[in-house]
């Protein structure tokens, strides 16, 4: 077999908010850059981004700054982020945004013209530069139409199933285009992954069908390092009803913008269990959670706007206790604030146009007038690819890796809106040192076996064809599995359980079978995505049975507190030499006493 191949000095993968703003940066810098998505290019995941992008602008409260903002970072991720990645994130944001509106997007205002800025949950001061609620599609639409401009050459709707390498190195990836099945190989001195999450590991997620962990997978196969793989976000609020949109994302911006949550006694539960490191920042009745949404600087924040690890949490202990609502969740209500505000049906649907959409037409309520159902749903992934804060090269020469698929700025918990903002300023960096690794390093030769071997092994499912196991049914199964055994409460038993049954899922993968052909044929995609989305379980899995404690999105009934020896290290897998995975625990590096002092200044 001879398969097309094309050379660059710099190869994005992904196509999302971190892959665009890499790939601009590395053309930027004069070198020749590729870009491939699994979808058309303008639909990655991150179009589905809703409440907002963090940054200390200070627009709306002027004591906000990248302290602030660092600070709050750090708590919600319960101190086991990358402190020198949750500082430059912190500090360059605001720059970051600033130069998003400069090519084009178009914020909501203040009523002095400048970025206006929302309240969302653990972030101190109103932080969130927004559009509405659609502001993933602005982020997309300004980085597209921005790059469009500046010669990447761009491959859509191509799945990437293998990196190549040599001498050590990454030096480029094959793969198939989606529509046609044909090989194509791609050459490249540095490779930038940029492939979000790995939601889709769950039953229950507010994730695009693109997110099943290929990035994470694929760095894991040539010997990169995972990190934080245990944190997974379990978002609070995802719609429960009709069982069809069961998952959907139900923007912390309703929350941001007044909304309550509710148990089916009418409680307003959230008051009820306040974490003792934020009891100082949260209001203490209603009256003055209210009038903070309203943006009161004298008012502290309402309980529904802590952390998302500590309200998902609060609502499965409403549901637990039969408290909860018809279909299983709780109620969120901001039809309510009409009691506040005299044209409160107008104003929603000027904050929360696509919410008001959503809920009208897929489960036929009137977000003005009634509460929504809502429950926790897997929204994000902490973990990820192994970097360097400042290069965000993983630990394989050559290979480097931005956005959702990357870990360590969010720690154990990311806030709502940082990802937004993880986007632009990772993005950004990794293009610009993917580009100077580009100028200081050869291009390496192909290995064509190794692109052969990649062929055959994505092709295998054509050969067991309808003997062969349906790969749906090894999908369903493994999303049930990872749902009830390394949820929202894990214990170790049941983890252990799902390390059998993963074997088992692996077992039945090995002999998927599809029939048809090539041409655009989901079968054959949904066996292909079936390698990844193992990968990234064993390593959820196997990284949840080592931390032992309960801590920001990983919570364990058998050890429910925080234990301060597991705040002082992060869990990384890797490819042992008999192939199987490792799992390691490595010390966090001493925070700098500057940064200390910054962190102990907020609290
Ligand atoms: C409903 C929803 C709302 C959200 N709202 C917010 C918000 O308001 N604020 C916020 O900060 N965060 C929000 N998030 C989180 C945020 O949207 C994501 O974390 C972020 O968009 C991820 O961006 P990314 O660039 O890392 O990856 P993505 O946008 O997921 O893009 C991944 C890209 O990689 C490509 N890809 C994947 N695998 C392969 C492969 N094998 N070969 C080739 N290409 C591949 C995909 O096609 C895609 O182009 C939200 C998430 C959801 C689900």
């Amino acid at each position: 077999m001879d398969f097309e191949t094309y050379d660059y000095d710099v190869l994005v993968i992904g196509a999302g908010g971190a892959g665009l703003r890499a790939a601009i940066e590395a053309s930027a810098a004069g070198v020749k850059v590729g870009l491939i998505c699994k979808s058309l290019l303008g639909k990655a995941h991150t179009v589905m981004a809703e409440g907002g992008v963090a940054a200390a602008l200070a627009n709306v409260d002027d004591r906000d700054n990248w302290k602030v903002h660092f600070a709050d970072t750090m708590r919600g991720g319960q101190y086991v982020n990358n402190w020198r990645m949750a500082e430059l994130h912190a500090r360059e944001a605001p720059d970051r945004v600033r130069e998003l509106e400069a090519w084009g997007a178009v914020f909501d205002r203040t009523s002095d013209g400048r970025i206006l800025q929302r309240n969302f949950g653990g972030h101190r001061y109103p932080r969130l530069a927004h559009v509405g609620d659609r502001t993933g599609l602005e982020l997309i639409r300004t980085l597209q139409d921005y790059g469009v401009h500046r010669g990447i050459a761009v491959h859509m709707e191509f799945t990437v199933t293998r990196l190549l390498t040599a001498d050590g190195r990454v030096v480029g990836a094959v793969g198939y285009e989606r529509e046609r099945g044909r090989f194509k190989v791609f050459s490249a001195t540095a490779t930038v992954l940029a492939t979000g999450g790995a939601g889709r590991a769950y039953k229950i997620t507010s994730n695009s069908w693109e997110g099943t962990g290929d990035g994470h997978a694929l760095a894991y196969q040539v010997g990169a390092e995972l990190m934080d793989m245990e944190f997974i976000q379990f978002h609070p609020t995802g719609m429960i009803w009709p069982p069809s949109v069961q998952g959907i994302l139900v923007t912390e911006g309703v929350r941001g913008e007044g909304g309550i949550l509710l148990n089916k006694e009418g409680r307003r539960f959230m008051f009820d269990d306040i974490p003792e490191a934020y009891r100082k920042q949260t209001a203490d009745n209603e009256e003055e959670g209210w009038r903070y949404t309203q943006g009161d600087k004298d008012a502290r924040r309402p309980p529904e706007l802590l952390t998302r690890d500590h309200v998902a949490r609060c609502i499965m202990r409403e549901v637990k206790a039969g408290r909860g609502s018809p279909h299983g969740g709780v109620f969120l209500d901001i039809a309510w604030i009409k009691k506040k505000l005299p044209d409160a049906e107008t104003h929603i649907k000027r904050k929360l146009p696509s919410m008001y959409h959503q809920f009208k037409e897929l489960a036929d309520i009137d977000i003005t007038k009634e509460p929504m159902e809502v429950g926790p749903t897997t929204h994000y992934i902490m973990g990820g690819v192994r970097v360097n804060a400042d290069t965000q090269m993983s630990t394989v020469p050559g290979l480097f890796a931005a956005g959702e698929c990357a870990a360590g700025i969010n720690g154990a918990n990311r806030l709502g809106g940082n990802s937004l903002s993880d986007l632009l300023v990772f993005g950004k960096r990794a293009g610009e040192y993917a580009a100077a690794f580009a100028r200081d390093n050869r291009r390496a030769a192909i290995n064509q076996a190794e692109v052969r071997a990649a062929a055959d092994e994505a092709l295998k499912p054509f050969a067991a064809g309808s003997q062969g196991e349906n790969p749906y049914a090894i999908q369903a199964a493994l999303q049930d599995m990872m749902q009830s055994h390394v949820g929202i409460v894990r214990s170790e038993q049941e983890m252990r359980e799902a390390l059998q049954e993963l074997g088992t899922l692996k077992g039945r993968a090995a002999r998927a079978g599809v029939t048809g052909n090539r041409d655009y044929n989901p079968g054959w995609h949904t066996a292909i995505d079936l390698g990844s989305l193992l990968t990234v379980s064993e390593a959820i899995t196997r990284s949840a049975i080592e931390r032992k404690e309960s801590r920001g999105g990983h919570f364990r009934e058998d050890y429910p507190e925080r234990i301060p020896q597991f705040g002082k290290i992060n869990i990384v897998t890797r490819k042992a030499a008999d192939g199987s995975m490792q799992v390691v625990r490595v010390p966090i590096p001493e925070m700098p006493p500057a940064l200390k002092h910054v962190i102990e200044d907020q609290r």
